[in-house]
């Protein structure tokens, strides 16, 4: 069994449903070992579009990080999201943020997920989790990351 920490998103149509389709649809190919707050956080690269509702999730897998990678873009099928712009409004993202502490570069897929340390509306949730989590390509703790991000626009999300 792998240890890892996925990040949701959603920010089209019923986002805490989307959530929790995403939550219920994981299981058993990752069994999931505790979830954060949900954060409704202001939308990023391309601003003009419906907050998110943000999430980190930890758990365990058996499959190799590929094949959890394409569990969960045929899960983000399922689930009703259709292809669209990068940064652009989505009915669910699901990303690997970590797997165990394997460091991978592939065109496909790259874990530690290449962004998560600029992005507060992942920071955040993952720091309520695993604050000392050493990131294994930069060699700081997730909140050593998060201190180094603006985190304005990021809510706890009250329903
Ligand atoms: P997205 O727009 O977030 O759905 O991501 C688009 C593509 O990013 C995916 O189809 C993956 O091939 C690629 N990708 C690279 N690294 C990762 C990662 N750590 N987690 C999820 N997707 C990734």
């Amino acid at each position: 069994m792998t240890n890892i920490f996925l990040a949701l998103g959603t920010n089209l149509g019923d986002r805490l449903k989307n959530l929790q389709r995403a939550l219920t649809a994981l299981p058993p190919s990752v069994h999931v070992l505790r979830s954060s707050p949900i954060y409704e956080t202001s939308p990023w690269g391309i601003t003009d579009q419906p907050e998110f509702l943000n999430m980190v999730i930890e758990g365990e897998t058996k499959l190799s990080p590929l094949d959890l990678l394409r569990f969960l873009k045929d899960l983000e099928r399922q689930l009703g999201r259709t292809p669209s712009l990068r940064y652009g409004p989505r009915l669910i993202d699901l990303d690997i943020l970590f797997y165990d502490e394997l460091l991978l570069d592939t065109p496909e897929l790259t874990i530690p997920h290449p962004r998560l340390h600029e992005r507060a509306f992942v920071l955040v949730p993952l720091a309520d989790l695993a604050p000392d989590f050493l990131h294994p390509r930069l060699g700081r703790p997730v909140r050593d990351l998060l201190m180094a991000v603006e985190r304005t626009g990021i809510r706890l999300y009250l329903g």
